[in-house]
């Protein structure tokens, strides 16, 4: 049973490397002697974590799922990795990824594509004793998500209690959604970002993925807090969060309590905007009994406009490219990464050393980036969509300004679907699509958590599912109109 497991774990794809077995055993025996001693450093003593490629650890290779830097082990651990073991956390490797973030389905990693753990709405295999042992063929597994896809799977799956992943247009919440789990975006700047490898510096948020909000918030408790090696980073501090068994860690005041309780008054907001074209029936009908739970609840559901949001995908593009040219100088093959040697000039050695060590995907993005950015179309694109950024941020804070305490809207556009349709040919449409509900909260910085809501096999069979069914079905009700 064990080494059927393995292989289904190894089937999976979540991590790109263990952490080395006497660093394992090392933390662990601590771990376990301070457990003994009842000298526990944080609630995560001892608790198995995973951590996205993307940040530096010295003990480890930092890929970022990319050829380029394969073999590359950094001289420092980044921030949230230190943060992580001082509160007596135990990294247990490093997770899957999509190529330097670049992706939403957590299928283009050099190391191969991340394997959801649900297929057809069931878990895959582990507790199943009839399940295959060999690897799932295309066809029969759905993607994990992405970019932080293998830190998703690897919680949702048990190799880990909780995961770090990061979060530029949507790479946390989004494999969150499909996997199961719950993933946090907190506001930009209140994780610092010293040591996670930079995709877009002016949207990069380290996030957290757990089964849990409350998971969420232990993670939040040990992570936050500002850092002075990074100058966007912030000094708030955790709200603490009560677990039911943990009563005497919390007084009464802070226990969440019923729903009726946590809603009653709050104004919701669901912006029409969202409900666009591609919208799979499956998520509008989710979204819709989810705005029913909180109304009947005693929430104040109302309909919001963000006008901008159509906007959203081109100026996240213009602006996610324009900044991934200016930092992918830097993989020239002289400091670190992939280097090819050739006679002829530097400059062919650097063309020779990235024309290897990177996918289509990174080159076409690298492309794009320095073509906005030529002199002649700098004011035309990047200005442009700088203007549009602001206007996008605006709209939020006209519906915030309002009386609107929070919005509800979907996380991806469609559940999880066949790796075949996150092909490269296909992947700026899909990946552009899919980051339409969670792109806008990068680009203005605003915190944003995808939870699950249930909606799957027990949705369709429940009574409330069958009022959305009437020839309605694919619209949003007109009072969310
Ligand atoms: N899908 C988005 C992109 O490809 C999200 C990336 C991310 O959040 N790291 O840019």
């Amino acid at each position: 049973q064990a080494v059927a497991q393995q292989s289904v774990m190894a089937d999976l794809n979540a991590l790109i490397s263990s952490a080395p077995s006497s660093r394992l055993q090392h933390a662990t025996q601590h771990a376990q002697h301070r457990q003994d001693s009842g000298t526990l450093l944080s609630p995560l003593d001892g608790v198995p974590i995973v951590v996205k490629d993307n940040y530096c650890t010295s003990w480890a290779t930092t890929t970022c799922a990319s050829k380029m830097l394969r073999h590359y082990t950094p001289t420092y651990d980044a921030t949230l990795v230190t943060r992580l073991e001082a509160a007596g956390a135990i990294i247990i490797g490093k997770s899957n990824m999509d190529e330097f973030g670049m992706g939403s389905g957590g299928t283009f990693s050099t190391f191969g594509p991340i394997k959801n753990l649900y297929r057809s709405g069931k878990p895959y295999a582990l507790s199943d004793p009839t399940y295959r042992c060999g690897a799932l063929e295309e066809g029969e597994w759905v993607v994990s998500g992405g970019s932080s896809g293998g830190s998703a799977v690897a919680v949702a799956s048990g190799q880990a209690y909780c995961g770090l992943g990061s979060d530029t247009g949507g790479s946390v919440r989004n494999p969150a959604s499909l996997c199961g789990l719950v993933g946090l975006k907190p506001s930009y700047g209140a994780l610092p970002r010293t040591g996670l490898i930079s995709l877009v510096n002016s949207m990069d948020c380290p996030g957290v993925l757990a089964k849990t909000c409350e998971d969420c918030a232990m993670m939040m408790a040990v992570l936050l807090g500002r850092d002075k090696a990074d100058s966007t980073s912030q000094g708030s501090s955790a709200i603490p969060w009560a677990r039911e068994e943990d009563e005497d860690r919390f007084s009464s005041a802070d226990r969440p309590g019923t729903l009726q309780d946590l809603v009653s008054g709050l104004v919701v907001g669901v912006p029409s905007e969202y409900h666009c074209a591609g919208l799979h029936p499956q998520i509008l009908q989710a979204w819709t009994r989810l705005a029913d739970k909180l109304h009947d609840a005693g929430a104040k559901v109302v309909p919001v406009s963000l006008p901008h949001t159509p906007y959203a995908p081109s100026c996240y593009t213009v602006l996610n490219t324009c900044e991934v040219a200016s930092n992918f100088t830097r993989y020239t093959g002289f400091q670190y990464g992939l280097r090819k040697s050739c006679k002829h000039s530097m400059e062919a050695q650097y063309a020779l050393s990235r024309a290897e060590g990177l996918s289509q995907v990174v080159k076409d993005r690298v492309l794009a980036g320095n073509y906005f950015l030529l002199a002649d179309n700098k004011e035309n694109y990047q200005q442009q969509a700088m203007k549009v950024r602001r206007l996008i941020q605006q709209d939020f804070d006209c519906v915030f300004n309002n009386g609107v305490d929070v919005l509800l809207t979907p996380t991806t556009l469609f559940p999880a679907t066949s790796p075949s349709l996150f092909s490269v040919r296909n992947s700026s449409e899909l990946t552009y699509l899919q980051d339409l509900c969670t792109s806008p909260a990068n680009l203005a910085g605003l915190p944003a958590l995808s939870v699950p809501v249930g909606f799957t096999n027990a949705a369709q069979n429940s009574t409330s599912s069958q009022r959305y069914n009437d020839g309605q079905h694919y619209e949003l009700r007109d009072q969310y109109r």
